[in-house]
């Protein structure tokens, strides 16, 4: 199985960010190994009746990478190229964020092979229904959390928290995060890792004496996240340049109207033919003069082959693992670009989903005020204490943030030993 989750690219660009962070730390090779390998790989076949009366088996992933520190959390992405390697790793990186947030959990992923675009909301619902059946000898409040990523959305997790309750007799909303609020949903989670992606954007545009007033944003992809961050950028009034989604991306040098965009999109799907807004070829988006470039779609998109051609001074990681080990050395070597590593930049996710699992378990609700100030702590005291550990130990920021999350894990993994 070893070798095999390593033939898969973006988990071995997991290993390998791993094993770097790994060395620098100096783990025994007893720690090394029981920190790096997925403690469960769940695998399941989901048969549903399309809307034209056939059945179609789907094939769902949950991935637990460990549960040294606390329940796995983690989202659950619906997508046509979803596999058990990428599940795994979008788990492992679960793990490190989780530590280096200091949340109590540890990381956990799942998926469904399909194409949401092309089904119908009843489809979405049976295969959703069918996943978190399927799930329920593995998943629980104190077992195994699950939150939205890419393809799914807060329906997705009240079908979940449906099912779940269901089988339990009773509601139990600390089952999934991201719910509704009207679910004991968190206010603020929709917007909440977006948020998060800005505020450290603007922080690392002030740490490298950018004004914000002046400053240009790029964003790949405006779903959740890049959409939210767009939206935070303008109220900072950071000038959003450029936008893309699947269907095409879109430019207007006076920057785009956010609020505007995010209602058309809700209308028509896309960003293409957004008025006011001139379309630009997609794979240029990345390599566009800005400020900030944010990458919210998907993996590796910033490899060897655009590293050296990036015109950003501040990359800021919304996306999960979007930037190669390769890239990451061209990036290093040219020194002029801050990074602010995904398991940091997109951190605000599942802070604010902690915040709705603690709600969820104190049957409490906070503010949305309250929420948002208490995130943006958060990420301010964890941004210092990546770049401060960056700069003692001169490492690059990714390797900083991931050996401290790592060091948190290897440390409670020791001191608990190995049981028999
Ligand atoms: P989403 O499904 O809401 O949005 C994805 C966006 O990417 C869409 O606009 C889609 O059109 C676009 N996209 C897809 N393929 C593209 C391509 N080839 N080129 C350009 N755009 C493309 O998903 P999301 O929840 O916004 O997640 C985006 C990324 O952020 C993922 O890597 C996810 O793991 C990560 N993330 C999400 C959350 C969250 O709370 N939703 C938290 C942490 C990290």
């Amino acid at each position: 199985m070893k070798e095999q989750l390593l033939q898969h690219p973006v988990f071995k660009m997991a290993a390998e960010q791993f094993d770097r962070s790994a060395d620098f730390l100096g783990l025994t090779e007893d720690v090394r190994e029981r920190c790096k390998w997925p403690k469960r790989l769940i695998t399941v076949t989901i048969p549903v009746k399309r809307d034209s009366g056939e059945t179609e088996v789907f094939f769902g992933y949950r991935v637990q990478h460990h549960l040294s520190r606390g329940p796995v959390k983690g989202g659950l992405r619906f997508h046509p190229n979803v596999d058990i390697g990428e599940v795994a790793a979008l788990a492992m990186w679960m793990n490190w964020k989780c530590a280096l947030m200091g949340l109590p959990f540890g990381g956990g992923k799942g998926g469904v092979t399909c194409d949401p675009r092309t089904m119908s909301p009843h489809e979405l619902e049976n295969v959703t229904r069918r996943f978190a059946s399927e799930m329920l000898p593995f998943i629980g409040p104190e077992v195994d959390v699950m939150a939205p990523d890419m393809g799914t959305n807060e329906q997705t997790m009240a079908w979940i928290t449906d099912v779940y309750s269901t089988h339990a007799g009773h509601l139990v909303p600390g089952i999934v995060t991201g719910k509704p609020v009207i679910l004991q949903g968190s206010e603020g989670r929709t917007a909440a890792t977006g948020h998060g992606v800005a505020f450290l954007a603007a922080r690392a545009l002030k740490r490298i004496g950018v004004k914000h007033d002046r400053a240009t944003a790029v964003v790949q992809g405006f779903g959740n996240v890049g959409s939210h961050a767009a939206r935070t950028l303008e109220s900072y009034s950071i000038n959003v340049i450029a936008v893309s989604d699947v269907s095409g991306a879109i430019h207007n040098a006076d920057g785009l109207d956010i609020e505007t965009l995010m209602q058309y999109v809700k209308d028509t799907g896309s960003v293409k033919d957004f008025p006011g807004s001139e379309s630009i070829d997609p794979e240029s988006i990345l390599t566009m003069e800005c400020d900030v470039l944010m990458p919210c779609a998907l993996e590796r998109v910033i490899t060897e082959k655009n590293a050296a051609d990036l015109k950003c001074k501040v990359l800021a990681e919304g996306a999960n693992g979007p930037t190669t080990p390769n890239a990451d050395a061209i990036i290093e070597k040219r020194d002029d670009i801050f990074l602010i590593p995904d398991i940091l930049c997109n951190a605000g996710g599942v802070t604010v989903s902690y915040f709705e699992w603690v709600q969820n378990l104190q049957r409490f609700q906070w503010s949305e005020q309250e929420v948002l100030s208490k995130l943006d702590t958060m990420l301010a005291q964890a941004f210092d204490k990546v770049v401060n550990y960056a700069k003692w130990n001169k490492l690059p920021n990714r390797v900083a943030a991931l050996s401290l999350g790592i060091k948190e894990v290897a440390d409670v993994k020791s001191q608990r030993g190995l049981y028999p």
